[in-house]
């Protein structure tokens, strides 16, 4: 599981992530996509990879470290996802506000539009 990593560019040699985001605004998820790339590289025996997040509209650049404590959060969210995908029934949908930007917004609400065609 969760052996997919990409990102924008990879600077191997000084093992960088550099993501670039087009949003104009600064999201903590953003971070967090971030960390899980650079845990995935440490999971595979490569350390001290660090990660920089570049937002050009806003013209800012922010530097992302994964900590112990975001290791352990990513383990945590991993057997809750793992949890949550090995149950024969989907969980009811959340509807939350940050759905209707997220790429999975037609799996998950699937039978919501099916249910209003
Ligand atoms: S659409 Fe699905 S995957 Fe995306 S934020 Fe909502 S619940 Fe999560």
């Amino acid at each position: 599981m969760f052996q997919v990593v990409t990102s924008n560019q990879q600077n191997t040699k000084n093992k960088v992530i550099h993501e670039i985001k087009k949003s104009n605004k600064v999201d903590k998820a953003h971070e967090w996509q971030l960390k899980y790339y650079m845990y995935v590289f440490k999971q595979h025996g490569i350390d001290g990879v660090k990660g920089i997040l570049e937002y050009p509209l806003l013209r800012k650049t922010q530097e992302v470290i994964l900590t112990d404590i975001d290791r352990e959060e990513i383990q945590t969210i991993a057997e809750e996802i793992t949890n949550v995908i090995s149950q024969e029934q989907c969980p009811p949908v959340t509807k939350k506000g940050i759905c209707k930007n997220c790429s999975y917004f037609e799996f998950c609400y699937i039978n919501e539009m099916e249910e209003e065609e």
